[in-house]
């Protein structure tokens, strides 16, 4: 974009392909601002592109799991079993709904939750499991379907970072769980800001619809030729407007290309680091993902984080235990193996502006970092 600018001195950036400034503009000459069926074709979209029959817009990947997490009748009093190590706002879309988080661990090695953690997190007032799709990595509890099913356990993905990866043959949206998809501005699709819900029934699609346009049924058409309009319950005003629904509608047809550049970017920092010393790659299952982040875990953390970023390279931390934030401090535990993930994850600069001459000088620096540091 701004040539004058290294692209590793950018952690993540959008990516635009150059038709979304024409797409954006297209709708507000139309006049179409809100939500309208420029928005309910990027649903129609998105739905055939993952192969699901249905998918909900609304304004966030926060507004895709509170509503989501509503839609499968979580509420107070209920426990949902959720990773610390992920973003603060899956853990705020919990507290929304009057529920309270259960943080468990995650594996080093992928970052995500391991079947084995929920079944033992399970108690009377667990009604639901938030996996995180850490980096974009598909996570398989088949092995304790059977007891969540007979518990009455919802399962909903957190799949911000996941969109376009896939979970066996299908992509993610196909498991059978309420998936929530972000659409916010470094995600793998971006719609500025927005998010999705997969619902797994008419019933839920029908009330995530209800929930994100302020309890109102009634169609906008029909509501145009009413006077008046039907409030059936709760609701909230996370409809997606039209204008960032067509920079998602532009940016679709050309994902092959975000899924192809993200892998090989990754691929290219695998082989760059992958025999070093001192520096353990998170594994994303590059051959079946859409990598959101390149996370590396490394002993002296602050160290090379401020030596990185001395070297104008822009490196961060995804994410600072939750468990450990001031807000969620009533529901701490005892997480060791978060709590020294937490001091030894670095994220280096990702996004698609970036070429291999750029992963190439991120990970020289790097290595100069890891020596200077022991
Ligand atoms: C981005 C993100 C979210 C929230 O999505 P928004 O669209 O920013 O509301 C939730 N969880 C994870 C892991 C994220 O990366």
């Amino acid at each position: 974009m701004n040539s004058t600018i290294p692209e590793y001195r950018r952690n993540a950036t959008p990516f635009l392909y150059g038709q979304e400034t024409a797409a954006v503009a297209r709708v507000l000459e139309a006049g179409q601002y809100g939500h309208t069926e420029v928005t309910e074709e990027f649903e129609q979209k998105v739905a055939a592109f993952l192969g699901v029959r249905e998918a909900v817009a609304v304004t966030s990947g926060t507004a895709a799991m509170h509503t989501a997490l509503l839609a499968a009748g979580i509420g107070p009093g209920h426990k949902v079993i959720v990773p610390s190590l992920t973003f603060c706002a899956t853990i705020q879309a919990i507290l929304a709904c009057g529920a309270t988080p259960r943080f468990i661990e995650v594996n080093p090695d992928t970052l995500c939750i391991e079947p084995d953690a929920v079944a033992e997190a399970i108690t009377p007032a667990t009604r639901a499991v938030m996996p995180v799709l850490f980096g974009g990595r598909a996570i398989d509890l088949s092995s304790i379907r059977s007891t969540l099913d007979e518990q009455g356990i919802a399962v909903i993905e957190d799949a911000a970072h996941a969109f376009g990866s896939h979970s066996g043959p299908a992509r993610v949206g196909n498991t059978g769980d309420l998936t929530c998809f972000s659409f916010g501005p470094v995600k793998n699709l971006t719609c500025g800001q927005g998010g999705m819900v997969i619902p797994r029934t008419p019933e839920e699609a029908a009330t995530v619809r209800r929930l994100r346009l302020l309890g109102v049924v009634t169609s906008q058409a029909a509501r145009q030729a009413a006077t008046s309009y039907r409030v059936e319950g709760f609701g909230l005003r996370y409809q997606l407007s039209s204008i960032n629904a067509a920079i998602g509608l532009t940016q679709l047809p050309r994902f092959k290309s975000t899924e192809v550049s993200r892998q090989e970017l990754w691929r290219a920092y695998r082989a760059e680091l992958h025999h070093t010393v001192g520096v353990t790659l998170v594994d994303v299952d590059v051959d079946h993902t859409v990598p959101h982040l390149c996370v590396v875990r490394v002993a002296n953390r602050e160290a090379v984080f401020r030596q990185m970023l001395a070297a104008g390279i822009a490196v961060g931390v995804h994410y600072p235990p939750n468990h450990l934030q001031p807000a969620f401090a009533q529901w701490r535990r005892s997480l060791p193996v978060t709590e020294q993930i937490g001091k030894e994850i670095l994220s280096l600069p990702f996004h698609q502006h970036m070429t291999e001459d750029d992963v190439r000088h991120v990970a020289s620096a790097l290595k100069r970092a890891i020596g200077s540091g022991r």
